[in-house]
């Protein structure tokens, strides 16, 4: 495992963050997770882009340019030898007396790579148990922010209860999952949450998008609720890990065993990746 703080490469496990570093202190920070399938970081352009997003909505400026982040995932993922992983990068707004404005101070980035968490192929095939948790996150949540205590909570929650995933609804609106956005399919068509301030913009949600409108499946980014969801003929997750996943059961109810277009986006989505021979 490969593990990077302020400038150089560390141990994974070396003591390196100062006591008052905002990204401990406060959450003040911000992160991206990156799939690498066959030595190649997937999508990363899309994620650093995200990343200066979510910089600019906290007024926090990158300590490098992407083409030097790039450079250090090179060399990390160099220094690992893993074809298949996850990376970690986050920015921290750095190293300051503890206040709650911001200080003029340099940012700070740390990254991690380590071997890709993948999900067992029985887990895929069945699809997944989710449990339904109240939102009570912020209205930001399109900053990918290092703030995930509502996160944590609903998935512990969850996970507790059985279930894999939690799945977020607000006032009775679906929104998205703990570390996922959800999709639900109502005769024929694709349904999702909008992007707006109350859910991640998933770089998987966007890709799934796009393949959606190549294979003919009509779309709808529109809110709805709970009952909607219950009465769905299938719905899937999707995160850079988790990348398409059935749903199998929403708390007690069991949604059907058949699902054509999970499958169709599932597989469609696996070839973005594969490498082909
Ligand atoms: N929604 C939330 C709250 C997340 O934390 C994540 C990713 O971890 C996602 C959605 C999925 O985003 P992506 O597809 O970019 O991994």
């Amino acid at each position: 495992e490969i593990a990077f703080y302020q400038d150089k490469f560390v141990g994974i496990d070396e003591k390196v963050v100062p006591i008052q570093e905002r990204g401990h202190q406060f959450g003040d920070g911000i992160y991206e997770v990156v799939r690498v399938y066959g030595g190649v970081p997937f999508l990363l352009d899309e994620h650093l882009l995200r990343m200066e997003k979510s910089a600019d909505a906290l007024e926090m400026k990158l300590p490098y340019t992407t083409e030097k982040i790039k450079e250090i995932i090179h060399e990390a993922l160099n220094r690992s030898n893993y074809t298949d992983a996850d990376i970690y990068f986050q920015v921290t707004r750095g190293i300051s007396a503890r206040q709650h404005h911001y200080p003029e101070v340099p940012t700070v980035f740390s990254l991690t790579v380590r071997p890709a968490k993948a999900i067992d192929e029985t887990k895929r095939q069945e699809g997944i148990g989710v449990l339904l948790v109240e939102d009570v996150r912020w209205l930001n949540c399109y900053i990918k922010s290092l703030n995930l205590l509502p996160n944590v909570m609903a998935k512990q929650k969850a996970m507790a209860g059985g279930y894999y995933e939690a799945i977020f609804q607000r006032d009775g609106i679906v929104t998205e999952g703990s570390s996922s956005n959800l999709f639900v399919v109502k005769d024929g068509q694709l349904f999702t949450h909008p992007a707006t301030n109350r859910i991640l913009h998933g770089i998987t949600r966007a890709k799934v998008l796009e393949l959606a409108a190549k294979l003919d499946i009509p779309v709808q980014e529109q809110e709805f609720d709970i009952n909607f969801l219950h009465q769905g003929d299938e719905a899937f997750i999707t995160s850079t890990s988790a990348e398409v996943l059935p749903i199998r059961e929403i708390g007690e109810l069991e949604l059907p065993r058949t699902r054509p277009i999970t499958d169709r986006l599932a597989e469609a989505f696996k070839d973005l990746y594969k490498v082909k021979n």
